[in-house]
């Protein structure tokens, strides 16, 4: 079991919810504080402390100057440029505000939208401050979205202003942002009053007469601007965000304001335990959920300096490849908490691990991970390799901080590689059968993860301009029971610790077999020869499903020589047919030089499935290196 401590806390959290709450509120400031806590008087929506007011700018900088205004706040590096540039408390408060100047200058006002499309720029965080700051409410888009993706944005969003960049930069090589902006404003149907434009000199920036307006004279002319901060209702909107789009189109989630920084200030306490002065490194893109809460929001809240990072895991402040710059950084900034996700410690994983210890990290407490399974094979060489507690976390851009996870006071268990930990406080977790919506209680049931309304702080409040879509979408799927479901698959132990086995929909069925892609994927990547692979179930006339496996070998020669090929993927069988038995052996294990995935790096099975299936694909938006779709699609003609 969960530590006595923590199994208390927990059981507060859900028996006690409001006098539990009221303590985590008193982890931030408030101009009003809260009277009420939890309003769920309308389920599933759900208002945490209405009537109290607050601001998320204010918690996350202006409340640390008096204290700690010298010490660092935004420390910002990008290997792209070699520029390294910290930012302390007091300078991210005068920076914050000029920017909080310029918006107001263009009209923002309360309640507005303002849309954010840049590169991982210091602005990019000023410029969500200083929405948050006047009550503004930002959306923030991936800056590696095309112009099509874009424009559903801007519609959807309806910004009165949009920040942007002339330029991102990736692998030393120029993204033009602005053109791409111009194009998908010409494609929406609604159109910005403002775009408000950094020039960083890397591409041509043609000025639209009237409607763009560069960032550094602006800035010049607010350079003494003082903008206090606007107090809202914790229940006011302070972003909109979209989930990746791995299983459809993306949702936009709509996050309030107290709630929010409650959440994230209690997750920093007891889950990150960070400390004012120490440095936090989350190696996300702020275009992620993950980027607003342990990029942005998060640490500063805590008093914590950010490190914010543009560029690549394997690129060095010089251009030349260096797959340790991460572990440099952590050794010049003393970072203590990094965060990062699986994917990208699997490009890592294809360089020696020798580079792990290249730079003094002893400042480095623990590596956290999250945003798809972490298979034991990546976990075992990046905890061994660093010598650091590598901490899973699940969660949901929907959740906007850890469902699962190991918090304070939960025992970590080294043979626990593979579950993310326990339910967090707050969150009521359940198991329930897919097709009755019985709970399941019983050790090692394998079930659809949902959560028990009403959500705890930091969960969205609907879908944004969407409450039916909110109800319908993620209330409704089980039959006679209004929970919210994670679509995703899971089983928890004896000791309560849960195990994640992948989406709902990755669960197949071969011959009344129900399978869960994600066991066949581990044990697959568990072979030498496998750097990385996708499982899914493919329709099939006798057996109703069967398993396929598109594998990505770490010798590429061997997607070319059919020898090579056989002789794999005969071992992979026989592996499979060991450790999982024959039912789950894939009918076909088919090579390829990587795997289609999201901006966001997650494997877009549903994708793949359609072209084994020989349908369309759908919205390929998300995508990111079309060419990995061609080569499933060859893989598969050259095996057949
Ligand atoms: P969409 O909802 O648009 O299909 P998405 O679900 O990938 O996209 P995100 O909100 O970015 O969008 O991702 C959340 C999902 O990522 C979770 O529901 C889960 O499937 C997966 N995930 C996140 N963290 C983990 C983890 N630690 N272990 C296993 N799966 C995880
Ligand atoms: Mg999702």
């Amino acid at each position: 079991m969960p530590s006595s401590t923590y199994a208390d806390f927990y059981r507060r959290s859900i028996d006690d919810r409001d006098a539990f709450w009221a303590e985590q509120a008193a982890l931030i400031d408030w101009q009003t504080p809260p009277q009420q806590i939890c309003d769920n008087s309308r389920p599933p929506f759900v208002r945490w402390f209405p009537g109290a007011t607050t601001n998320l700018c204010h918690n996350a900088v202006d409340r640390h100057v008096p204290k700690r205004g010298e010490s660092a706040a935004l420390i910002h590096v990008s290997s792209e440029t070699g520029s390294e540039r910290i930012y302390s408390f007091n300078e991210l408060h005068r920076e914050v505000q000029r920017m909080a100047a310029i918006l107001l200058s263009l009209g923002v006002r309360k309640g507005d939208r303002v849309l954010i499309y840049m590169p991982m720029l210091a602005e990019a965080a000023f410029a969500m401050l200083a929405c948050t700051r006047i009550g503004a409410i930002h959306s923030v888009v991936f800056g590696g979205f095309a112009a099509v993706s874009l424009a559903s944005r801007i519609e959807d969003a309806e910004p009165r202003v949009v920040v942007s960049a002339d330029a991102g930069m990736r692998g030393g090589k120029v993204v033009a942002y602005k053109p791409l902006l111009d194009e998908a404003i010409r494609h929406s149907r609604h159109q910005p009053e403002s775009v408000l434009l950094v020039d960083r000199q890397l591409a041509p920036l043609a000025l639209v007469e009237g409607r763009d307006h560069l960032y550094a004279p602006l800035r010049m002319q607010y350079l003494d601007a003082e903008v206090a901060c606007e107090w809202v209702d914790a229940t006011h909107t302070s972003y909109t965000l979209y989930t990746s789009g791995t299983t459809g189109k993306p949702k936009g989630v709509q996050r309030d304001t107290g709630g929010y920084a409650v959440a994230l200030a209690a997750s920093m306490r007891h889950i990150f335990e960070g400390q004012p002065g120490e440095t936090y490194f989350s190696t996300s893109d702020i275009g992620w959920v993950v980027g607003h809460s342990y990029i942005v929001y998060g640490p500063l809240i805590a008093g914590m300096a950010t490190l914010m990072y543009e560029g690549l895991p394997v690129r060095g402040m010089d251009g030349e490849p260096d797959p340790s710059i991460w572990w440099k950084l952590v050794e010049k900034y003393k970072v203590t908490r990094m965060f990062s996700a699986p994917t990208a410690v699997r490009v890592l994983k294809k360089y020696d691990a020798a580079h792990l210890r290249q730079h003094d990290i002893s400042s480095l407490k623990a590596l956290y991970l999250a945003g798809e399974p972490l298979d034991e094979p990546t976990a075992r060489w990046i905890s061994e390799g660093l010598g650091v507690p590598i901490i899973d976390n699940y969660w949901q851009t929907e959740s906007g901080w850890p469902i699962l996870t190991i918090a304070n006071g939960v025992e970590r268990k080294p043979s626990r590689f593979g579950s993310p930990g326990v339910p967090m406080y707050g969150y009521n977790v359940k198991l329930l059968d897919e097709n009755t919506g019985a709970e399941l209680t019983g050790p090692n049931q394998k079930g659809v993860l949902v959560i028990e309304g009403p959500l705890p702080p930091g969960c969205l409040q609907t879908v944004w301009r969407d409450d039916a879509r909110f109800v319908q979408t993620y209330w409704s799927s089980v039959p006679g029971r209004q929970v919210y479901s994670t679509f995703d698959w899971g089983i928890r132990d004896a000791d309560g610790y849960f195990f994640i086995l992948g989406r709902s929909d990755d669960v197949i069925n071969v011959a009344g077999h129900r399978l869960g892609t994600r066991e066949i994927e581990e044990c697959i990547s568990g072979h030498a020869q496998v750097a990385e692979v996708a499982v899914l179930g493919v329709a099939d006339a006798l057996k109703g499903q069967v398993a396929v496996a598109f594998a990505v070998p770490r010798d590429a020669a061997t997607v070319a020589d059919e020898a090579l090929r056989l002789r794999l993927e005969g071992e992979i069988m026989k592996r499979v047919d060991a450790e999982l038995g024959a039912v789950a052996r894939p009918a076909r294990v088919f090579f390829v030089g990587l795997l289609p995935k999201t901006r966001s790096g997650k494997l877009l099975r549903r994708a793949m499935q359609a072209v084994c299936e020989g349908r369309d694909a759908g919205d390929l938006s998300t995508l990111d290196d079309p060419t990995a779709l061609v080569q499933i699609r060859q893989a598969m003609q050259a095996g057949k």
